[in-house]
């Protein structure tokens, strides 16, 4: 057999359709797409409307099991059930994956177009500025950064009166108050539309966020992996002398920008969503929103087109969004619910949208059932559950793997015991998603140094452990024909009866809803919230946003907090250190442990190896 080629080699080989052919293939008008060059699209959002009457196609997920840090093959097996399904099963099909950030591009991971013969196309498109929606997520995120300390210092420079000058100006001796600072009156309390008739108390109440510096939660952002931007001092010039506060760029993709993109439902409710985000407490106790900052509107212009799904395809041709990314670890790490309803409608009764969740099952899935489904009321007829030898041999106490470093030799050679062993962590997962009610393919996804009876051993332990069925694929190496019994039992397993439910009511007390997760899902004992997460606690009950659904902060590198405890630990104690919000977003997340929002560059970062040919145009090095 010939050796399989780089990814950006196969990426490059292939001749990808003109997207406005696929974008026919799978019905839409021409009125309804957008053309950004020859490979890529935006879909417009009325399609939702015009297909309103037609009914949703099946609905698959793609999860994994506890991974190496080299991942195990989700996107790969995404792209390739699509290719699969698609290009051999002739089944309407549609992939709908996560725009990667730059930051691990050019950092330690690469890009996250799937691989081997599996992925989106052109790769080069994919993994870098695509349509510009992260560069739209950055602009309106550090808007909204910029609002929060000019207004601070505005309010300490300036008395109630000048201020209410300035924020309700006299245009030709006529006062009006704009629609967002209705909105503000209204929330104060104050049912008046003259801006003359205020009190004094009232003109300090509306003219004073009375932003307490300390509770600020909002970030710069920008999408490059900079470690040195993780603690900065802002505001050091002589213009804001006696303003400088310490302060923090995130990762693009971890802004609640993102999140609440991939959570709306259409644009109407992502500026409700923007309204509602939290930015920080003012000195008495309350929620500062960007409603309050004015910035609402602002932001729904910069977001306009971003709402819109991104239409790509897959080396084999077959259609795919590419629509949000948000963190898999502060937010809920799943692509967009518009593009999976949109795909949804397009595939019709009897197609298939393959869509994919971050992390592994405890994770990802927990969240892609409990967040996105909750708000997107669709529901799920499918898992699957990627697993791979590697990582199983790495659960039953294998060696650690590191990216970078050539795998040690258990990882290379035959070994039964440590797969036997490592099969708990495929069996706990296998559970986690029979909780949820949905039948659980399991997918094993082959690499070149697997035995044959490696991998016959975990379709026997999937099988054993209440999976629907398993099935070996070799997508990576062969496209989509090296998926085709995957999908096979993806068609047996959409039939199958479905007994969909969320895991807690959202009005259960913030501190169940968290347990509940951590016993059910992760194995452990109990929880165990430390001070400052406790005051969290108090603090959002007071501000009504207890019942928001949670979104778990935790490594995926281990079922447990810990990222050394592989298998399916038990009898542990969840430590939840903090509690933060994400109210437009619609989510509480605590933090187990400590979580990087900004990632950093290694010694010989993967920038390194990317060049670009100027004669041909060509990029090289991706992957
Ligand atoms: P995930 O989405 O779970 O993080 P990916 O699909 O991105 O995983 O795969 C991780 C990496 O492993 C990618 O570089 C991919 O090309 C590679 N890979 C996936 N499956 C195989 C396989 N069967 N053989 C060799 N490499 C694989």
């Amino acid at each position: 057999k010939m050796p399989v080629p780089s990814d950006i080699e196969i990426s490059k080989s292939c001749m990808p359709k003109p997207i406005e052919q696929v974008a026919k293939e799978v019905g839409l008008f021409p009125d309804e797409v957008e053309l950004y060059g020859q490979t890529k699209a935006k879909v417009q959002l009325s399609v939702l409307k015009r297909l309103q009457n037609q009914p949703d196609g099946k609905y698959v997920v793609v999860t994994g099991i506890t991974p190496t840090p080299l991942g195990e093959g989700k996107s790969t097996t995404t792209v390739g059930l699509v290719q699969a399904l698609g290009a051999h099963l002739h089944q309407n099909v549609f992939a709908c994956v996560r725009q990667p950030s730059q930051g691990p591009t050019f950092g330690i991971k690469g890009g996250a177009a799937g691989g081997g013969y599996c992925q989106v196309v052109p790769m080069e498109e994919f993994n870098l500025h695509l349509t510009g929606d992260i560069h739209a997520i950055t602009a309106a995120n550090n808007l909204v950064a910029a609002a929060i300390d000019a207004r601070m210092f505005h309010e300490l420079t300036q008395s109630d009166q000048a201020l209410y000058n300035r924020l309700v100006p006299s245009v030709n001796g006529v006062r009006k108050f704009s629609d967002i600072q209705i909105r503000r009156l209204q929330k104060l309390g104050i049912n008046k539309t003259d801006p003359m008739a205020l009190t004094k108390e009232e003109v300090n109440a509306f003219v004073r966020l009375d932003i307490d510096p300390g509770t600020i939660t909002w970030q710069r952002v920008l999408d490059t992996n900079d470690r040195f931007l993780r603690k900065i001092t802002i505001g050091q010039s002589a213009t804001e002398k006696g303003f400088s506060r310490t302060a923090q760029f995130d990762i693009t993709v971890s802004s609640e920008i993102m999140a609440v993109l991939a959570l709306a439902d259409g644009l109407d409710d992502m500026k409700k969503r923007f309204g509602r985000m939290v930015v920080a407490s003012s000195k008495k106790g309350q929620p500062v929103t960007a409603d309050d900052l004015g910035v609402t509107g602002a932001l729904a212009v910069l977001m306009k087109d971003t709402v819109k799904p991104n239409l790509m395809q897959t080396l084999e041709g077959s259609p795919v969004f590419v629509h949000a990314g948000p963190f898999a670890n502060i937010a809920h790490g799943n692509s967009s619910v518009l593009a999976d309803k949109i795909a949804l409608k397009l595939v019709g009764k009897d197609g298939f949208v393959v869509t994919e969740a971050g992390f592994g099952a405890d994770i990802g899935m927990e969240k892609f059932f409990n967040i996105k489904c909750r708000y997107s009321g669709l529901r799920p007829h499918v898992v699957v559950l990627v697993a791979t030898v590697r990582a199983l041999k790495m659960h039953g106490g294998g060696p650690a793997v590191t990216a970078g470093v050539p795998l040690p030799k258990e990882y290379t050679e035959e070994n039964l015991q440590l797969v036997a062993k490592g099969c708990s962590n495929l069996n706990k997962q296998i559970q986690n998603a029979r909780m949820f009610g949905v039948p659980v393919v399991v997918a094993v996804n082959a690499f070149k140094t697997d035995t044959k009876a490696e991998l016959a051993l975990v379709v026997q332990h999937a099988k054993e452990a209440g999976a629907f069925d398993a099935v070996e694929c070799t997508h990576w190496a062969e496209g989509g024909k090296g998926a085709l019994a995957l999908a096979r039992a993806v068609q047996r397993a959409s039939q199958a009866p479905n007994n969909f439910r969320f895991l807690y009511n959202v009005e259960l007390p913030i501190v169940d809803k968290i347990r509940l997760i951590a016993q059910q899902v992760y194995g452990a004992r109990d929880i165990e919230l430390l001070p400052e997460a406790q005051e969290k606690v108090a603090l959002y009950t007071k501000q009504g946003f207890g019942n928001l659904p949670i979104c778990m902060a935790k490594t995926h590198l281990s079922l447990s907090h810990d990222p050394e405890q592989k298998g399916a630990p038990t009898g542990f104690v969840l430590p939840i250190r903090d509690i933060r919000a994400s109210v437009g977003a619609g989510f509480l997340y605590p933090l187990v442990g400590t979580m990087s929002t900004m990632p950093g560059l290694p010694t010989r970062p993967c920038f390194y190896d990317i060049d670009l040919d100027p004669v041909s145009g060509e990029v090289n090095g991706l992957f």
